[in-house]
């Protein structure tokens, strides 16, 4: 143990002693404050219309273009105007273990999500340090692209045809699902059993449409607890405020990680596959992404990126599919 952890444990053995001699009386019990995160809403209304199929397989994006070596960008393209600017701009999450979370022993920005933002910009730049990350809850991912604030969003964001309407998509670099995570001690198995039962998921996302069109085998839906960051979900959970959380298995598995006590259950209950968005307008980008991607699924990178952060490549799609 080092010098300072002896003198905290030190510290707690004689705060005990003290308060052993102090009083007698056991203490008067305290009723827990448990303020929910700011941001939480119970989400009622009308079901949220179930996922859009009308553009076939989400997955199929645009066409790459073989990337142009950094610094060599086409004059007047969307990657030029990024190396004018001398950075890539990047929206991602900065507390979701393992995708994008800050390392507490450096306070670097770290997982799966930063090491692919940081590939593009060492695609487009040379230089993967050479990106300014905007941090954004899921709900900010779509307004900030469409504001020009950031040229990309990598963060855990599903393709879906509806997205693909108001934002380009490139083809997955990660295959996630939809699940739940539970206390070990719950005896819920699966969404059959949270009829009537305050379950948590994050606004802005697919989690919580599919988790408002979800019933309970009572037919009873789940009371759909909202939060802004995927996080508060983890807090509800440890406060005891809900009986479980639902996104993707990537973000609960690091709930599990990040608190033992839980444990992600049950069967999918929807495809999460990962894109990284470009504004609307930016086809260049999006074919250059795409490009990228294509590289690094070849060369391995993706593959050790999976590896280093969620633990497996297993998630790392081997193909890619493009029309257009
Ligand atoms: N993949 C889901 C989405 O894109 C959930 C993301 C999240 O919880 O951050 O909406």
């Amino acid at each position: 143990m080092s010098r300072a952890g002896r003198r905290a444990t030190l510290l707690v053995v004689l705060l005990a002693l003290l308060a052993g001699c102090s009083s007698a009386a056991a203490p008067a019990p305290v009723e827990p404050v448990r303020p929910v995160p700011a941001g939480t809403t119970v989400v009622t209304g009308p079901p949220a219309a179930g996922r859009d199929t009308s553009c076939g397989d989400p997955r199929v994006s645009l066409t790459p273009t073989p990337p142009p070596a950094p610094g060599a960008m086409p004059p007047g393209s969307t990657m030029a105007a990024i190396v004018a600017r001398g950075a890539l701009i990047v929206g991602v999450d900065q507390s979701t273990v393992p995708l994008s979370y800050r390392d507490p022993r450096t306070g670097e920005l770290t997982g799966l999500d930063v090491d692919v933002a940081r590939e593009m910009a060492r695609a487009i730049l040379g230089d993967p340090q050479r990106v300014r990350f905007r941090i954004e809850s899921s709900a900010q991912r779509i307004p900030n692209l469409l504001d020009g604030s950031v040229d990309l969003v990598v963060q855990a964001m599903t393709i879906t045809c509806d997205r693909k309407r108001q934002v380009g998509l490139s083809a997955p670099y990660y295959e996630a699902a939809q699940r739940l995570v539970v206390p070990r001690t719950s005896p819920v198995t699966g969404i059959a059993d949270l009829g009537g039962r305050p379950v948590c998921a994050p606004l802005g996302t697919t989690s919580i449409a599919t988790l408002q069109n979800s019933r309970g085998a009572d037919g009873r839906p789940p009371v759909v607890v909202g939060v802004p960051e995927n996080s508060d979900c983890l807090v509800l959970l440890q406060q005891g405020q809900v009986d479980a959380a639902t996104t993707d298995d990537a973000i609960l598995t690091g709930f599990a990680l990040e608190d033992p006590r839980l444990e992600v259950r049950g069967a999918a209950l929807d495809a999460e596959p990962y894109g990284i968005a470009v504004a609307p307008g930016a086809t260049d980008l999006l074919r250059f992404v795409n490009g990228s991607l294509d590289r690094l699924r070849a060369d391995g990178t993706l593959a050790r990126i999976a590896t280093s952060t969620v633990g497996s490549p297993a998630a790392v799609p081997a193909v890619a599919a493009y029309a257009g």
